[in-house]
């Protein structure tokens, strides 16, 4: 890969008690839409998390004593800022990500913004509980204090989004936090920063460290001094946290990966599920967690279906993120889109037919988009549920689709995965649609839709897709600890 010579290159810096500081070391960013490297992140180790915990734990008492309400304002105003810049976060994130620009415009800063808004108001409405033990003359009740300093892990696919779902929670139950974004995805994060002190935001409740999973990563999660670790990534990296972090009983809560099943009956309405079905396929090139990649179609329909979805997928336009009409942006390395790539070719390999995308159609890209991480949208056929991919996660644009005849049949098969993370069931049977429902092994089944969240309910996956959930009461009980108090008259 070589430098963007045309342009200086962006160097970030922690953030840390308020302040931007320099780091000794640095890690190459790469832009994956021109596989060149554009920017420098701090590689951070224990030193600079040491530091940003000690910030931190300094900023604890005042931020964790001022009042719900005073929290909820700064949260606002911090939405307010980053919305009034949603154009220049956009365009970050899509450069950083190798998204497209569209769907960080309408996806990705949207909902950082909303995770602010959504907690800064969720905060106010919490309830604690109160039980009366007359006979005894004693009143019981809860109260909810934050914890402390807490940790803060996240991926590179959907950057700002994922770090302020967490940052916003953690801050508003009065938490002062160390975060941690993906070494690969640092830049909205480090712009976030910058807005910290005008939205009043004190200095040491929000710090970034920036740097590697193995280096700033495990720091953080050694630390004596962080209590609660809340972490989202792949289901690996999870275990790795759970043994590192285990000689100091942390709190954890793990988002991790999934192999999501959609069941489509053969009473669905296609004319919904088949756009929508493609676009849970392939939407932030399939770089999202509860990304559909296992399409279980009943027989009656299986080819029509497949005619028409493989149709569909053929008019995602892949190329230059920064092209509004473009669909299909780079995937994050070169690395990540070779581990993808091999995926399709061993499904070759075993017999399975790859319809469109990868090896079968030509990609045309800009001159300059040549040396970018990009991949058609891949859609598999005649798979065998056994094979590497319909059993783990590929994390890009491929999906797999295979027949199915009846009920009991498709629940065990979508079942039969490590993970249990998001489903989708089409059909316009209600009762079918319970049914299938209650019996699945996912912490999410959408039917007849997808990627519709209400942030009041519980997020998260069963098995190897996580522990813990995240959400309205889920988030705030997570970031809290708390007391039962008795009173005896
Ligand atoms: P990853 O596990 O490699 O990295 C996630 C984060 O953990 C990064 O910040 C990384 O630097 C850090 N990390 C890596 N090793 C570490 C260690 N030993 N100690 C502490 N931190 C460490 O995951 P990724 O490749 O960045 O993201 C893709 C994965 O994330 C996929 O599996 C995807 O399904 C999952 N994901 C899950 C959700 C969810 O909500 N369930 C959402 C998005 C992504």
């Amino acid at each position: 890969p070589t430098m963007a010579h045309s342009q200086a290159l962006l160097v970030l810096e922690n953030f840390i008690g308020g302040k931007f500081v320099p780091c000794s070391s640095y890690i190459d960013s790469y832009n994956p839409s021109t596989g060149d490297i554009y920017c420098r992140v701090p590689d951070s180790g224990k030193e600079e998390v040491e530091a940003a915990v000690k910030a931190a734990k300094d900023a604890f008492p005042i931020w964790s004593s001022k009042s719900t309400l005073e929290r909820s304002q700064i949260l606002n105003k911090l939405a307010d800022l980053i919305e009034h810049d949603l154009e220049a976060f956009a365009q970050a994130e899509s450069k950083d990500q190798g998204k497209t620009i569209t769907f960080a415009r309408t996806v990705d800063i949207p909902r950082a913004v909303h995770n602010f808004r959504f907690f800064a108001s969720s905060i106010l409405h919490h309830v604690t509980e109160c039980t009366e033990m007359p006979s005894m003359g004693c009143v019981h009740y809860t109260s909810r204090a934050p914890v402390g300093v807490a940790g803060l892990i996240s991926p590179w696919n959907l950057p700002l989004y994922l770090l302020t779902w967490k940052i916003a929670p953690a801050i508003a139950c009065g938490n002062t936090v160390v975060a941690k974004p993906s070494e690969m995805t640092s830049v909205t994060a480090w712009m976030m920063c910058k807005l910290l002190e005008k939205a009043g935001v004190p200095p040491g409740v929000v710090n970034v460290v920036f740097g590697t999973g193995a280096k700033a990563g495990e720091a953080l999660v050694c630390h004596p001094d962080v209590p609660l670790i809340s972490f989202t990534g792949s289901t690996l990296t999870a275990q790795r946290i759970t043994e590192r972090s285990a000689p100091h009983c942390k709190r954890l809560s793990l988002e991790l990966g999934g192999k999501n099943p959609a069941i489509i009956f053969d009473d669905a309405d296609l004319s919904q599920c088949i756009p929508t079905t493609v676009r849970s396929s392939f939407a932030n090139q399939g770089e999202i967690c509860l990304c559909t990649s296992r399409i279980f179609v009943q027989r009656g329909i299986y080819s029509e279906f497949l005619k028409r979805f493989v149709a569909e997928a053929k008019k995602w336009k892949t190329g230059n993120p920064s092209d509004p009409t473009v669909n299909v942006g780079a995937l994050i390395s070169k690395e990540h889109l070779e581990k993808v790539r091999n995926y399709v070719k061993k499904a070759q390999a075993e017999g399975a037919r790859v319809l469109c995308g990868e090896g079968v159609d030509p990609l045309a890209l800009q001159p300059g988009n040549q040396k970018g991480y990009f991949m058609l949208p891949t859609v598999i056929t005649e798979v065998k549920d056994e094979s590497c991919c319909m059993q783990e996660e590929i994390f890009g644009p491929v999906t797999c689709v295979v027949a199915f005849d009846t009920e009991e049949e498709v629940i065990k098969r979508a079942n039969g995965v490590k993970y249990g993370l998001a489903a989708t069931v089409w059909s316009g049977n209600v009762g079918r649609i319970h049914r299938v429902a209650h019996r699945l092994q996912s912490g999410l089944v959408w039917t007849n839709c997808w990627l519709v969240r209400d942030l009041n309910l519980p997020f998260g996956g069963m098995k190897a897709s996580g522990i813990g959930r995240e959400g309205a009461k889920d988030s705030y009980e997570f970031f809290t600890e708390v007391k039962t108090i008795t009173i005896k008259h």
